[in-house]
């Protein structure tokens, strides 16, 4: 058996270290933007708290993080995400 460990990263938000696989991940994909849970480019990743992702800054922080600006799209899409978040508050961490 290989033993994995788990791939630590940063949430944008608290600044707190988790597995990866606990995250959301938006990357800033070279060839098709901004993406959730995929894509190859720089990543910003979102940990499942509550004070996370209803943090009111969080989308500020998420531009700095990526250093772009966010797509009307793509904040639409975050939007849904993280209400799916609000609605299933144990899901995750
Ligand atoms: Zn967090």
């Amino acid at each position: 058996m290989i033993q994995k460990n788990p791939v630590m990263r940063i949430c944008i938000s608290c600044r707190k270290t988790y597995d990866r696989k606990n995250l959301l991940k938006i990357t800033k994909d070279h060839k098709q933007g901004i993406l959730l849970h995929e894509g190859m480019g720089r990543s910003a990743y979102i940990c499942q708290s509550k004070t996370c992702y209803s943090d009111s800054k969080i989308k500020k922080k998420l531009k700095k993080a990526l250093k772009t600006s966010l797509e009307p799209k793509f904040i639409e899409i975050f939007e849904k995400e993280i209400k799916t978040y609000n609605d299933y508050p144990n899901k995750g961490i």
